[in-house]
C-alpha cells in the first residue's frame, strides 16, 4: 500500500504528464491556495523533470480574501487585478505556457458577507479576467484543474469529523475518484479517455437535433447548435498539446442552442459558488431563456448570479455523465464544481466552449451568436443528473432514440 507521500507524489506526477502533458521549454503558471503548498512543490518538481523553463506560483490566502469583504472601502468591490489578468493572457496567448488551477476553497467562505458586494466584485473579477477565459475556452494553450485536500474544504465535506480524519478522508476520496491510487495513473487515464473518445465519435456519428430529459421535476428539452461537436476527455489544444483540462473527468458534453431551451429542470446536488451554497435550484427555460427561476437556499446569489449579463441565463454547456461514475459512487458530495459535475449529467449556463462548435475560428463574433453560440462573464455547471432521470437523442426526423434510462448508458 502505497504511503501518503507515494500517493501525493504520483497525484502530482498525473496532474503534469496527464493533466498538463508539460512540454521541454514551456513555462508553468500555476494557482493554488497557500494550503496547498506540498502539492504545488510536488507538481514543481515533475515539471522540471519535464522540461519545463519556468514555474511560477501565484498563491490565495482566504483569510487575506475576507478582510477585503470585512474592512475594504466602497470602492474596493469594483476593483480588480486587470494588469495581472492581462499580464497572464500574455503568457497564454502564444501556447508556450501551461496553466494549472489548483482549487480546495471553502465553499461557505463569503457566506456571512453581504451578497451585493460579493457579486459586485465578482463582476469586476469576471470583465478583468475575460481575455484569460476566453484564451482558456478557446484552448490556446494546454490547461488542467485539479483539487488539493485543503483543511477548509475537508470541513465542509465531512463536518462531523476531527479536523486531521476529515482532512484524510478528502485525500481518499480525491486519490481515488482521480485514479491516483492505481499501480499506473497515467496508463489508467489514457483508458479512460480512450472510452470517453469512443462515446463522442458515437454521439457525434448521431447528429441529435436535441435532448429531451424527464426525471423528478425535469420536464426538459435541449436543442443543440447545429455544428456541435461532442468532447470529453483529454483535448489537444491549439499549441499541439494534448491535455486532460480536468482531472477527473466523466463527462462528455457539447453546445446548446442559446435559444432553444423549453421546460423545467431541478437540480439535484448543491451548488457552490464563489463563497456560497445554492440547493434546490428550480427554473423554467422559454426560448433558451431562464424566465422563472428560485432555490431553497442561496436565492438570491442564483438570482444575481443568472443575471449577471444576457447570457447568463442562457445555455452554454451541456454534459452527460453516467450515475454510476467513480465520484458519484463515492456517494461523497465535494461542494465543489470540478468533482460534483463529474458525479451526475450537467448543463451550464453563461459562456460556451468554442471546441464544441466545428470551424468556430472562422465566424465573427455576431455569426457564432447566431450560429446558437452562447457568450458571458460566468459559466456555471449545475447538477441535474441522477438515477432517475431519462434522456432521449432526438433526430433531425424528429425520431426519440433512448440514450439514457435512470441515469445509465443504454448502450
Ligand atoms: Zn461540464
Ligand atoms: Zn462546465
Amino acid at each position: 500500500m502505497k504511503s501518503h507521500d507515494q500517493l501525493l507524489d504520483a497525484y502530482a506526477e498525473l496532474t503534469v504528464k496527464s493533466g498538463l502533458n508539460v512540454r521541454t521549454g514551456q513555462q508553468v503558471l500555476i494557482s493554488a491556495p497557500l494550503e496547498a503548498v506540498d502539492l504545488v512543490r510536488r507538481i514543481t518538481l515533475h515539471a522540471y523533470r519535464a522540461g519545463a523553463t519556468l514555474v511560477t506560483t501565484l498563491y490565495g490566502d482566504e483569510a487575506t480574501t475576507l478582510m477585503r469583504f470585512k474592512e475594504g472601502s466602497d470602492a474596493s468591490f469594483d476593483a480588480a487585478p486587470t494588469w495581472l489578468f492581462n499580464g497572464m493572457a500574455e503568457a497564454f496567448r502564444d501556447g508556450n505556457c501551461a496553466r494549472l488551477a489548483i482549487i480546495g476553497d471553502d465553499p461557505s467562505l463569503l457566506s456571512a458577507i453581504d451578497t451585493d458586494i460579493v457579486s459586485r466584485s465578482n463582476r469586476a473579477r469576471s470583465k478583468a479576467y475575460k481575455p484569460v477565459i476566453e484564451l482558456i475556452t478557446g484552448f490556446v494553450t494546454n490547461w488542467c484543474v485539479i483539487s488539493c485536500a485543503t483543511p477548509q474544504l475537508a470541513k465542509s465535506v465531512f463536518p462531523k469529523d476531527a479536523p486531521d480524519v476529515a482532512l484524510a478522508k478528502l485525500w481518499a476520496a480525491i486519490f481515488k475518484c482521480t485514479r491516483a491510487d492505481l499501480p499506473d495513473p497515467v496508463k489508467a487515464w489514457e483508458e479512460h479517455t480512450a472510452n470517453l473518445h469512443a462515446r463522442t465519435a458515437k454521439l457525434n456519428a448521431k447528429r441529435y437535433a436535441s435532448l429531451k430529459y424527464k426525471g423528478p421535476g425535469t420536464d426538459f428539452t435541449l436543442g443543440l447548435v447545429d455544428d456541435h461537436v461532442w468532447a470529453g476527455g483529454a483535448s489537444t489544444a491549439r499549441n499541439g498539446i494534448l491535455c486532460n483540462p480536468n482531472i477527473p473527468s466523466e463527462e462528455v458534453f457539447t453546445m446548446p442552442h442559446r435559444e432553444r431551451a423549453d421546460g423545467i429542470v431541478r437540480s439535484t446536488k448543491p451548488l457552490s459558488y464563489q463563497g456560497a451554497m445554492i440547493e434546490g435550484i428550480e427554473v423554467r427555460f422559454e426560448k433558451g431563456r431562464i424566465v422563472e427561476g428560485r432555490a431553497t437556499k442561496g436565492e438570491d446569489v442564483f438570482k444575481k448570479m443568472i443575471a449577471t449579463d444576457d447570457g447568463a441565463a442562457r445555455l452554454g454547456e451541456v454534459a452527460l455523465v453516467p450515475h454510476s461514475s467513480p465520484i458519484s459512487a463515492s456517494g461523497i458530495v465535494f461542494n465543489e464544481t470540478l468533482y460534483d459535475e463529474n458525479a451526475a449529467s450537467h448543463i451550464a449556463v453563461g459562456q460556451a466552449y468554442s471546441q464544441n462548435m466545428k470551424d468556430v475560428e472562422k465566424l465573427t463574433a455576431d455569426e457564432k451568436l447566431a450560429r446558437g453560440m452562447n457568450t458571458s462573464l460566468i459559466h456555471v455547471d449545475w447538477m441535474i443528473g441522477s438515477g432517475e432521470l431519462d434522456i432521449d437523442g432526438i433526430t433531425r426526423d424528429g425520431t426519440a432514440e433512448p440514450l439514457m434510462r435512470k441515469g445509465e448508458w443504454v448502450d
